[in-house]
Order: structure tokens, then C-alpha cells, then sequence
């Protein structure tokens, strides 16, 4: 361990340098404005200005450290702006900060500028932690607290190119709405950030990040509207419907809970059931999509060795910290979980005779659980299962939660006059079973399926391939070479393994993999129908 000390100490005087906006009227509303990473006063009091209501005095803050550029970056080393934080001794930044802001407060209500019990804090960026911190340390102080992160607000109330939206969203709202009953809120707000991608729920808020130029094609705008019926949905599924060990956290550790299956993998397939009742894809999209489900699933060998439940619990250890087995080891408990929904949803239709649902699980849980100030267990989740199917679901949940049995789908699907046909087309064709990632001109293995030619004769993750029957390959001609062949070739691959060159001689195999689609069953009953058009709406 090593320790810094101090060799001197230099005593030094910091000017807080801030631009105000007074208002026309004396002791005003104050609005306190902190800057970002790298920016100044000059461009918050522009920001805040557009912010602020009327009669608002305006103060914008600049930040006491200078940012400067590496002197090896171009234009360097000047200063290009300024900041609230360092990396060394950052508990010295919070103090200097807190203690700015409440300068700031009583200078300005010392000339009556602004009244000191109506100031409100607004932070770009960086400063948001800073004042979140000063809120919850000095909370008589302030009236609010507005945070602002990656981007100005604005692009999406002006452009035409997002006026559908708001539309589409009301009926995604609209559609759960109806399953509850009620909203647990009074207001909700969509944050939409016009880039990246994902999105975190929050219980009357939700910050969704997509890329800006996302909203078309069709297909890739309903991918749009997916993020935001999931992360909506979970306004009611995971921030009200709680989960055993979710709420109230500790957050100094990680929480255990053997039900993300349905926290994430049931807010999933909610928000696919969403989007068909609200009319936004069609019963063949929503089909196709879960028959796609099934397909990637069946491609993972780990669906065979952990159980959704167990995903769930060691989500802390696997899910976030997968490696080139996980493949074979893991699966998702929020893509099996949805599956598993959908399964469940439709048993529970099926053995209620359409009187019940997965609505009726999940209303359950939020006037049982949540409005009783109860979070839930996995043997609840299940007791209200049944309670909704009539009878036990012991034999469900054993194999398709607690366990690693495939699905039976087709004996589950009947219930709504579906069938699963599963076509091996690739059948006859040549692979060799790996997956390969290709960056530069290196094409190394990326995982390899246990159930996989690669796998059987010894390829690993991590090969690189260089060669195959001595010529020279890149992805696509390594492809082209195989389509060349037939299931049961020899071929010689050449690979460097841990820098060591070495060539394997390798049997093509046969490709198996199938694809899946639904389909309705020959003559369906008139129960198969109704029961279909309940689920779908739409007819058989
Ligand atoms: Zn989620």
C-alpha cells in the first residue's frame, strides 16, 4: 500500500465566476445552472435560458477546474473548457461545489435577486451528480432538481419526423392500461436520447436511448416502439409487481432473485403482446418473431444445463459476464423467459377455457402484491399461475422454470389451433459448425456450439483461422469453399492456436440447423377459434 502526503500546503482562493440573468421583479425564482464536461458558463446560461419559466432569475455556474487536451492530441495542450471533478482527491471537488452552490444561493438573496426559498438546480452531464448529492445533503435548500444527460431537449417536439410517434406510444399506454386498470401515477415521462441504445425503467419515468435515424424502415421503427412497450410495461411489471429480493435494495450489494424470467423475460413478452393488441405489428409479425424465438433457442446448447430460474440467479455472475462458453452453458433469462410466458399465457387460456390469462396473473400481483406493500416469491408467481389456469402447474413449472426441458409446444399451442413445423432447409449443405468473428484481416473462432462438427474434432474459441486445403481465407471465401463441398468432405484447416501454427484435418458435417415456423392446425374447433382470436386478435 502506498500513501500520499503532503510535503507543503499551499493555501489558495478560488473565484466562483458565474453570468446571471436577472428577472424583471426582485427576489425571483431561481433557476442555478451547472455546465458539462468541458463547457462553460456562457453556453449553460443559453441552455437554462430556454428552460427556465418566466419571471426566472438565471445564474450559470463555471466550473473551478480547467479541462485541458493532451498535448498530443491535436490542438492541444490548451484549455478547452471547464469541470467540476478530478480524479485525484474528488472528495475535495464535492466539498468546493456544495459550498459554491450555497454561496451562490446567499449572494444572490442578499441583493434580492432571488428569493433563497424558491431555488432550483439544474445540472448538465457531469453536474448532476454533484447537485443530486448537495440535494440529498443540504435538502431544505432547494425546491428541485433537474437533471439533464447527452443531449439537449428539443429535436423530438420539432421534428416531423417523430410527430407518429406520440400517437403510437398513447396506444401502447392505452393497451396496458387496460390490462390493470388504473396507472399507479399521476404523470409519466418518455426520455427519449436520440442515440445509442436500450433503456432503463424508472417507476413514472423511463429513459430510452435509439439511434436517431432509427425510425425508418417500417421494420426498424417497430423495434422502436418494442423498447418503448417494454420499458413502459415495466412500470407495472418490476417496479410495482416486485420480485422477492428487488426492492428495497441495498445497492452497496448485488440482489438475488430467481424471477428475472419474469421481471424481464414476462416485460418482454408484454411488450410483443402490446404492440399487436395496440395494432401496431400484425399476428404474422408477432408469430414469426416468437417461431424465431424458438429457432435461436433450439441453436443453444445451454438451454439444456440452466433453467430459467436459474439464469435469473446468477444473473449477477453469468448473464453479465458472459464468455466464449456461455453458449453452451447459459441461456437468457429475458429470451427463454418471454418464451416461457408466452407458454404459460397460453396454458392458462387454454385450461380456463379463455376465462383466464396471464392479465389475470399479472393484475393479481399488482393488487395482492404491490398495492399491499408486498413484493413477491417465485412460489407466489406460481400460486397465482394456477389460481388463474384452475389447477396445479406443478408439471409447467418444473420442467420449463425449474428445469431444462425443451418445450412441448405443439401440446400448448393446440389450445389456440397452432402447430410448430420446424424444416431442416439447410439439410445437405456443408459447415463446419464455428462461429467466426472477422476483424482486419484476422478471422478468429468466436464460440463453438457443443453440438457442432467444430466442437466434435477440436476446433476452439479463440483459432485463428488462415487457411483452408492451404488457400487463403477470409469469411466469405472460407464460406464459398465449404458450399463447394458436400456433408462428409476432408478438408485441412490451418490455424494459429495460442500463436502456434498447427492444421487440423476436418470432416464437414451436416447442417441441421432447423427453422421454425407456426402454422394453424388442419380443421381446428370452433374452442380453437375463439380462443386464438382471444390471444391474437384476429382470426385463425
Ligand atoms: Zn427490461
Amino acid at each position: 500500500m502506498t500513501e500520499t502526503r503532503p510535503d507543503c500546503v499551499l493555501k489558495a482562493e478560488i473565484n466562483l465566476y458565474y453570468d446571471l440573468r436577472v428577472a424583471d421583479e426582485p427576489n425571483a425564482p431561481l433557476l442555478i445552472a451547472l455546465h458539462g464536461y468541458g463547457a462553460s458558463k456562457r453556453q449553460m446560461l443559453r441552455e437554462a435560458q430556454l428552460m427556465a419559466p418566466d419571471g426566472f432569475a438565471i445564474v450559470a455556474l463555471q466550473g473551478f477546474h480547467q479541462h485541458m487536451r493532451d498535448p498530443k492530441e491535436p490542438g492541444g495542450p490548451l484549455r478547452f473548457g471547464f469541470g467540476w471533478v478530478t480524479n485525484f482527491r474528488p472528495e475535495e471537488s464535492i466539498d468546493i461545489h456544495h459550498k459554491a452552490v450555497l454561496e451562490l444561493i446567499e449572494s444572490v438573496a442578499s441583493n434580492k435577486v432571488a428569493d433563497p426559498t424558491k431555488v432550483f438546480l439544474l445540472g448538465f452531464s457531469q453536474s448532476c451528480a454533484l447537485n443530486y448529492r448537495f440535494a440529498f445533503t443540504y435538502p431544505a435548500k432547494l425546491r428541485g432538481i433537474v437533471g439533464m444527460c447527452g443531449g439537449v431537449p428539443g429535436d423530438w417536439e420539432t421534428s416531423d419526423r417523430y410527430q407518429k410517434t406520440a400517437a403510437d406510444v398513447s396506444k401502447i399506454v392505452e393497451e396496458a392500461y387496460k390490462i390493470f386498470g388504473e396507472f399507479g401515477y399521476t404523470d409519466y415521462t418518455f426520455i427519449v436520447n436520440l442515440r445509442g441504445g436500450g433503456g432503463l425503467e424508472h417507476l413514472n419515468s423511463t429513459a430510452l436511448q435509439y439511434d436517431r435515424f432509427g425510425f425508418k424502415p417500417e421494420s426498424r421503427y417497430k423495434g422502436f416502439l418494442g423498447l418503448v412497450a417494454h420499458e413502459y410495461f415495466h412500470n407495472f411489471n418490476v417496479k410495482r409487481i416486485r420480485p422477492d429480493a428487488l426492492g428495497p435494495f441495498d445497492y452497496e450489494k448485488e440482489n438475488y432473485t430467481k424471477l428475472l424470467w419474469v421481471a424481464e423475460g414476462g416485460t418482454e413478452y408484454y411488450s410483443n403482446i402490446l404492440l399487436r393488441r395496440a395494432g401496431l405489428i400484425t399476428a404474422q409479425e408477432y408469430l414469426e418473431a416468437r417461431a424465431n424465438g424458438i429457432e435461436q433457442l433450439m441453436t443453444q446448447p445451454g438451454r439444456l444445463e440452466t433453467s430459467v430460474e436459474e439464469a435469473s440467479f446468477d444473473a449477477w455472475i453469468k448473464y453479465y459476464r458472459q464468455d466464449e462458453n456461455s453458449v453452451n452453458n447459459q441461456i437468457s433469462y429475458y429470451d427463454k423467459g418471454e418464451l416461457v410466458n408466452m407458454m404459460l399465457d397460453i396454458t392458462i387460456r387454454g385450461m380456463s377455457d379463455g376465462r383466464k390469462s396471464l392479465d389475470d396473473v399479472m393484475r393479481y400481483l399488482y393488487n395482492e402484491y404491490f398495492k399491499k406493500g408486498r413484493n413477491y416469491t417465485p412460489e407466489d408467481f406460481q400460486k397465482a399461475a394456477e389460481l388463474m389456469a384452475g389447477r396445479s402447474l406443478d408439471d409447467f413449472f418444473a420442467k420449463y422454470v425449474r428445469g431444462e426441458t425443451d418445450f412441448d409446444v405443439n401440446s400448448i399451442i393446440s389450445y389456440i389451433g397452432l402447430q410448430l413445423n420446424a424444416v431442416e432447409s439447410n439439410r445437405g449443405k456443408a459447415f463446419i459448425g464455428a462461429d467466426l468473428i472477422e476483424t482486419g484481416d484476422r478471422l478468429t473462432v468466436r464460440s463453438v456450439r457443443a453440438d457442432t462438427p467444430a466442437y466434435q474434432q477440436g476446433i476452439n474459441s479463440g483459432d485463428q483461422i488462415i487457411a483452408i486445403d492451404g488457400n487463403r481465407v477470409t469469411r466469405d471465401r472460407l464460406q464459398q469453399y465449404i458450399d463447394w463441398h458436400k456433408p462428409g468432405d476432408r478438408v485441412r484447416l490451418t490455424i494459429f492456436r495460442n500463436d502456434r501454427l498447427r492444421d487440423i484435418d476436418f470432416v464437414l458435417g451436416d447442417n441441421t440447423r432447423r427453422e421454425y415456423s407456426f402454422s394453424p392446425v388442419a380443421n381446428p374447433t370452433e374452442q380453437q377459434r375463439r380462443l386464438y382470436r382471444d390471444y391474437m386478435k384476429s382470426d385463425l
